[in-house]
């Protein structure tokens, strides 16, 4: 066995794919430097546990921490305050909220805020959008605690100028910006089709292409944006073509949202292996339909889960999971808690690129985990999870009892 300094002790929860995960009622999970080197039954290591290791038993149950695909850190301090139409919620409320972003005092302090506030909920992975300015985006990647992917948003056009003056559209000025950031953390980030040209979207995935970095953006939110696209693009077959011929669909692209789809959008979507980043809590709370997961499934597009803050009403990958079991099934869709965790850990870790090095308790992998209150009473592991996510979001995002980052609490 290798060597390691410390065994967490408590029932485990880790996933395996949409349909599966495995439980240990007495596990085991061995650390050292960060890293698990031990998962597994605690019996079975017994009898290699040295007199000089540590074992500290957690009265909960260990699952990986939770990887949120897409949301908005900027939006933070007003998530769940405003709702309404997509279209005019963005520039009534959301737009003039993101503009103060330029205060760097304001940023740094929204910034502690932030990953304070989703570490509590269990949150240690993530894809964010910042605001345009580069400043706030160097804040957010210098605060960061855990694993985030961030990028300013890009938007050139039809914005209000406290926007559009600081987005670092212009190609030479994006290039320079991208050379001081650490690439495995920053992702292009056009806001979305209405805010560029088709010009500049070519540059954009021109610059993605030549650096190789995870690109983000949202697709086919609500019908409004819908129509909107159609009248600005009115060349392109639909609303996916925009973004493809572009070159901004590949592997590495997450995209939010994809509801108001055609099925020739999802066969593009699937040629090109680009992934969705699926955000139920925040389509219900702006009025969005619901995401065609039957369709998802049917083309075998890769998806991960998300809270899209400030849009969704809470940061609480607990509450994403609650509705996304329950917005499916109200329409008749299954969906199993096997899914809801698998699509906010493991998948998550997938579209970031990271499946190597995080999303599940993997031997090798980070040691990265959330501590969840144990239920003796439930007769079944899904009773027990489906009891977890139970409640409302204000108590979903204090729920777990405890956060580790690389195997050392972190809230
Ligand atoms: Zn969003």
């Amino acid at each position: 066995m290798q060597m390691m300094e410390k065994i967490f002790r408590a029932p485990i929860l880790n996933p395996i794919d949409a349909n599966t995960w495995r439980f240990y009622q007495d596990g085991a999970l061995g650390v050292d430097q960060g890293l698990i080197v031990h998962m597994g039954d605690f019996t079975a290591m017994l009898g290699q546990i040295g007199a000089d290791m540590e074992v500290e038993n957690l009265d909960g149950v260990i699952v990986p921490g939770f990887v949120d695909s897409h949301l908005h850190w900027v939006q933070h301090r007003v998530t769940g305050r405003f709702s309404g139409e997509l279209l005019t919620w963005l520039q009534e409320h959301i737009w003039p909220e993101e503009a103060r972003y330029v205060d760097t005092d304001l940023a740094q302090a929204a910034a502690t805020q932030f990953y304070a506030d989703v570490l509590r909920a269990g949150t240690v992975m993530g894809m964010s959008y910042s605001s345009p300015h580069a400043e706030a985006t160097q804040i957010a990647l210098t605060a960061m605690r855990g694993d985030w992917v961030i990028g300013n948003v890009l938007m050139a056009i039809h914005a209000p100028h406290t926007l559009t003056d600081y987005s670092l559209h212009d190609p030479d000025a994006l290039r320079a910006f991208m050379c001081q950031t650490d690439k495995t953390h920053y992702a292009l980030t056009p806001r979305f089709a209405p805010n560029l040209t088709a010009a500049s979207l070519k540059t954009l995935g021109q610059i993605a292409a030549e650096s190789q970095c995870l690109i983000q953006t949202h697709l086919a939110e609500s019908v409004t944006e819908l129509q909107w696209v159609k009248e600005l693009f009115p060349d392109a077959a639909h609303y996916t073509e925009v973004y493809d011929r572009a070159g901004l669909l590949t592997p590495r692209t997450i995209l939010g949202h994809c509801i108001e789809m055609r099925d020739e959008e999802w066969r593009c979507l699937r040629e090109r292996g680009s992934w969705v980043a699926h955000c139920p809590t925040s389509n219900e709370a702006l009025g969005n339909r619901r995401m065609p997961l039957e369709q998802v499934r049917a083309y075998d597009i890769p998806f991960a889960l998300a809270s899209d803050i400030g849009g969704g009403p809470s940061h609480s990958m607990l509450h994403v999971m609650q509705r996304f079991l329950g917005t499916h099934r109200e329409a008749d869709v299954a969906v199993a808690p096997q899914e809801a965790l698998y699509r906010s850990t493991k998948a998550g870790a997938e579209c970031m690129g990271r499946g190597a090095v995080g999303g599940d308790l993997t031997v090798g992998k980070r040691a990265d985990f959330v501590l969840l209150p144990q239920k003796p009473a439930a007769d079944s592991v899904e009773a027990w999870f489906e009891e977890c996510l139970s409640g409302k979001s204000a108590d979903l995002e204090q729920r777990p009892l405890g956060t580790w980052l690389r195997g050392e609490r972190a809230a």
